[in-house]
Protein backbone atom coordinates (compact mmCIF):
# COMPACT_ATOMS: atom_id res chain seq x y z
CA UNK A 1 0.00 0.00 0.00
CA UNK A 2 1.36 3.56 -0.74
CA UNK A 3 1.85 6.36 1.68
CA UNK A 4 -0.96 8.61 1.61
CA UNK A 5 -0.43 11.69 -0.31
CA UNK A 6 -0.57 15.31 1.23
CA UNK A 7 -1.69 17.02 -2.01
CA UNK A 8 -4.69 14.47 -2.40
CA UNK A 9 -5.53 15.31 1.39
CA UNK A 10 -5.92 19.14 0.81
CA UNK A 11 -8.42 18.98 -2.17
CA UNK A 12 -10.57 16.99 0.31
CA UNK A 13 -13.37 19.35 1.60
CA UNK A 14 -13.26 19.69 5.41
CA UNK A 15 -16.87 18.69 6.06
CA UNK A 16 -15.92 15.38 4.33
CA UNK A 17 -12.91 14.97 6.57
CA UNK A 18 -15.07 15.45 9.40
CA UNK A 19 -17.80 13.31 8.18
CA UNK A 20 -15.80 10.28 8.54
CA UNK A 21 -14.92 10.11 12.21
CA UNK A 22 -16.95 10.02 14.96
CA UNK A 23 -16.96 11.78 18.43
CA UNK A 24 -17.98 10.11 21.46
CA UNK A 25 -17.82 13.24 23.66
CA UNK A 26 -16.85 13.21 27.30
CA UNK A 27 -18.00 15.46 30.30
CA UNK A 28 -14.48 16.51 30.77
CA UNK A 29 -12.53 18.41 28.28
CA UNK A 30 -9.54 16.61 27.83
CA UNK A 31 -7.81 19.96 26.55
CA UNK A 32 -8.65 23.44 27.98
CA UNK A 33 -7.04 26.67 26.99
CA UNK A 34 -6.72 30.06 28.94
CA UNK A 35 -8.14 32.43 27.36
CA UNK A 36 -6.34 35.12 29.72
CA UNK A 37 -2.65 33.60 28.57
CA UNK A 38 -3.75 33.83 24.71
CA UNK A 39 -4.37 37.61 25.03
CA UNK A 40 -1.02 38.33 25.09
CA UNK A 41 -0.52 36.04 22.14
CA UNK A 42 1.01 37.40 19.04
CA UNK A 43 1.23 33.90 16.61
CA UNK A 44 -2.29 32.48 17.30
CA UNK A 45 -0.51 29.49 15.62
CA UNK A 46 -3.25 26.97 17.05
CA UNK A 47 -6.09 28.73 15.44
CA UNK A 48 -4.14 28.20 11.79
CA UNK A 49 -2.57 24.51 12.97
CA UNK A 50 -5.56 23.03 14.24
CA UNK A 51 -6.98 20.71 11.71
CA UNK A 52 -10.32 20.26 13.54
CA UNK A 53 -10.68 24.17 13.35
CA UNK A 54 -11.31 24.10 17.20
CA UNK A 55 -9.73 27.73 18.14
CA UNK A 56 -11.68 30.71 17.10
CA UNK A 57 -10.34 34.59 18.05
CA UNK A 58 -12.36 36.22 19.84
CA UNK A 59 -12.71 40.56 19.09
CA UNK A 60 -11.30 41.14 22.47
CA UNK A 61 -8.19 39.38 21.71
CA UNK A 62 -9.09 36.12 23.92
CA UNK A 63 -9.76 32.30 22.32
CA UNK A 64 -12.45 30.81 22.15
CA UNK A 65 -12.23 26.72 22.09
CA UNK A 66 -14.37 23.54 21.69
CA UNK A 67 -12.82 20.52 22.68
CA UNK A 68 -15.84 18.31 21.16
CA UNK A 69 -14.48 17.24 17.86
CA UNK A 70 -10.87 17.39 18.18
CA UNK A 71 -9.24 14.92 16.06
CA UNK A 72 -6.33 14.24 19.44
CA UNK A 73 -3.21 15.12 17.09
CA UNK A 74 -1.50 17.30 19.92
CA UNK A 75 -1.07 19.95 17.36
CA UNK A 76 -2.05 22.80 19.48
CA UNK A 77 0.34 21.86 22.45
CA UNK A 78 2.87 21.27 20.31
CA UNK A 79 2.75 24.85 18.48
CA UNK A 80 2.01 26.97 20.96
CA UNK A 81 4.76 28.18 22.84
CA UNK A 82 2.93 30.37 25.80
CA UNK A 83 3.62 28.09 28.72
CA UNK A 84 -0.15 27.82 30.76
CA UNK A 85 -2.27 28.15 27.89
CA UNK A 86 -3.07 24.32 26.94
CA UNK A 87 -3.81 21.88 28.80
CA UNK A 88 -4.01 19.03 27.46
CA UNK A 89 -4.63 15.52 28.38
CA UNK A 90 -6.31 12.16 26.55
CA UNK A 91 -10.51 11.81 26.77
CA UNK A 92 -11.31 9.69 29.58
CA UNK A 93 -11.88 6.28 28.97
CA UNK A 94 -13.97 4.84 25.96
CA UNK A 95 -14.28 8.34 24.58
CA UNK A 96 -12.89 10.70 22.16
CA UNK A 97 -12.28 10.52 18.52
CA UNK A 98 -13.05 7.06 16.39
CA UNK A 99 -11.43 7.26 13.31
CA UNK A 100 -13.33 5.00 10.34
CA UNK A 101 -12.11 4.53 6.41
CA UNK A 102 -14.40 5.54 3.78
S1 LIG B 1 -3.42 28.64 22.53
FE1 LIG B 1 -1.28 29.28 22.35
S2 LIG B 1 -0.99 29.71 20.13
FE2 LIG B 1 -3.21 29.68 20.55
S3 LIG B 1 -3.73 31.83 20.93
FE3 LIG B 1 -3.37 30.84 22.93
S4 LIG B 1 -1.21 31.29 23.36
FE4 LIG B 1 -1.51 31.63 21.14
S1 LIG C 1 -5.31 18.12 19.53
FE1 LIG C 1 -5.37 18.52 17.30
S2 LIG C 1 -7.55 18.50 16.73
FE2 LIG C 1 -7.43 18.67 18.97
S3 LIG C 1 -7.58 20.85 19.39
FE3 LIG C 1 -5.38 20.33 19.28
S4 LIG C 1 -4.78 20.68 17.13
FE4 LIG C 1 -7.03 20.63 17.22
Amino acid sequence: MSAPDPARWADIAFEDRMSTVEFRVGERAHISVDSEVCRSCTTRACVTACPADLFAPTADGGILFNYEQCFECGTCYQVCDAEGAITWTYPDGGHGVVFRHG
